[in-house]
């Protein structure tokens, strides 16, 4: 059986003003034909969890395009619209296939188009015709209706931080597989929930998703269904689809999956209160890390996470911890190509005078002017070694740690999200000595911090990603809805 795989992939936070190019595309990860095998095989990543599976039960994997650029503002149509029709000529020029594999992410808007994931499935259903396709996306996805008419099965991830994706990946091999042997004949129910929810109340490592995802999986193991979804949205963009979606998919039944799915809309319905949280002040912060000596105390700075479409180069908490010179404290990581470049020029071992971050936005914090010892470079690269895609390369381009009084900084050229505490110990940074990290992640650094945090605390930063919905200007998604609006009801 010959399964095509491949992705456009963005996650758009319409609230950056930072445009999406082609560029992005192309200098983020791009790969086509055979380099997308090299890519991904024995990671723990979508892709490689399907060409394992694609191994074990003899499908051959037909690569086509494999494209993901870092989040960020709208992407320019004419850069979705070329990615498009590249991935379509491939597809076309595919030959026979048995099956479609689309690894995307769900929340790709252009500046045309609020649905870009919709409009691509479209396109391929147009090509293949009958032939299944399998949609993978991420528990981010603003799933459309047009996304589920278009695709066989659509398989969201189960968690936040992301570390199911392998088995999604695999999950959705064996599935294809099924429906070739005849075995499998889907049938998908699809509803929206008037309902948008923030990062730290979608984190599945804690209530109330600990619960949800509990039931999710009961709901998977009755008799007739094949597969069962909970897409907890990005609320970043402000398009009429975003927020919260169920999909249930039965063998042959939809009598049965229209059921589940009113069912387990409700049960997530009646929980919408639960998905509410508090958050720390910087300064309630630094004041808990001066009355323990146990660390580290981990700041998630979500407001400029760049895996959400965050700048990267805010400066808000580094502000406060040069004000209040707190000791065996980092922030990472500030992408500042310029900095880097002068911190490089000086050498590790001299002290350079940098303006650093604050750069990109006036959202996220000033650029702070200091004078630094630069402690360390690097060329930045490094495999990912927590339970987030592990085995996958990084590149955070030309790395600098530069310190200021106990705050040591990692300047970075690129905008990487910090999940994966080899970011620090690829540069000589051991978490576990520091009192005090700013990471500019949401959640997904839970994963691989959990363990070895004393405590995490959520701060109240500003920003384009910032946690509390009530910052935004929504001009788009569909009203009413909770928790912008009081009187919501579900349809
Ligand atoms: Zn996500």
């Amino acid at each position: 059986m010959r399964i095509a795989v491949g992705c456009i992939g963005h996650e758009t936070n319409t609230f950056s003003p930072v445009a999406t190019t082609i560029d992005n595309f192309k200098k983020g990860s791009y790969h086509r034909g055979d380099t997308i095998i090299t890519a991904f095989r024995g990671t723990r990543t979508i892709t490689g969890g399907f060409l394992d599976v694609a191994a074990q039960l003899n499908l051959q994997p037909v690569p086509l395009l494999w494209t993901f650029a870092t989040p960020s503002g709208m992407v320019e149509h004419a850069a979705y619209q070329v990615l498009k029709s590249e991935f379509l000529t491939l597809l076309q020029n595919a030959g026979e296939l048995d099956g479609v594999l689309l690894d995307l992410h769900g929340a790709m808007v252009t500046d045309e188009l609020e649905d870009a994931e919709g409009d691509l499935i479209q396109a391929v259903r147009e090509i293949v015709g009958e032939t299944p396709i399998i949609t993978t996306l991420d528990l981010h996805a603003n799933i459309t209706a047009q996304m589920a008419h278009y695709s066989d099965v659509i398989i969201g991830f189960d968690t936040y931080p992301h570390v199911d994706c392998y088995e999604r990946g695999f999950e959705a091999g064996q599935l294809l597989f099924g429906m070739n042997e005849g075995k499998i004949q889907p049938t998908m129910a699809y509803r929206q929930l008037p309902l948008l929810t923030a990062p730290p109340a979608q984190c599945t490592m804690k209530p109330p998703m600990t619960d949800v995802l509990k039931a999710l999986h009961v709901l998977e193991t009755e008799r007739g269904v094949v597969t069962a979804t909970l897409s907890m949205g990005f609320p970043f963009a402000d398009i009429t689809d975003a927020g919260v979606s169920v999909l249930v998919t039965t063998n042959g039944d939809a009598a049965l999956a229209d059921t589940y799915a009113d069912q387990f809309a409700s049960h997530i319905w009646e929980l919408r209160e639960e998905f509410t949280f508090n958050l720390h002040t910087v300064e309630s912060a630094i004041e808990l890390a001066n009355q323990t000596d146990s660390r580290p105390i981990v700041l998630a700075d979500g407001a400029d996470n760049p895996g959400g479409g965050g700048p990267c180069d805010g400066t808000t908490i580094l502000q406060k911890f040069i004000e209040a010179d707190v000791q065996d404290a980092v922030v990472a990581v500030i992408a500042d190509p310029e900095s880097v470049t002068q911190a490089v020029e000086a050498g590790v071992g001299n002290r350079v005078q940098l303006n650093v971050g604050g750069k990109t936005d006036t959202q996220h914090g000033a650029p702070v002017a200091l004078t630094g010892y630069v402690k360390a470079l690097s060329d930045g690269r490094f495999i990912l070694k927590g339970p987030m895609g592990r085995g996958t390369a990084a590149n955070m381009g030309r790395t600098a740690v530069v310190q200021i009084g106990g705050v040591e900084i990692v300047l970075t050229e690129r905008r990487i999200q910090p999940y994966d505490a080899e970011v620090l110990r690829s540069v000589g940074i051991e978490p576990q000595s520091c009192k005090l990290i700013a990471l500019k992640s949401a959640v997904h650094f839970r994963a691989d911090y959990t363990p070895i945090a004393h405590q995490i605390l959520d701060v109240d930063t500003p920003g384009v990603h910032s946690p509390n919905l009530f910052s935004y200007d929504y001009q788009k998604v569909r009203r009413p809805i909770y928790p912008l609006d009081s009187t919501v009801t579900l349809k």
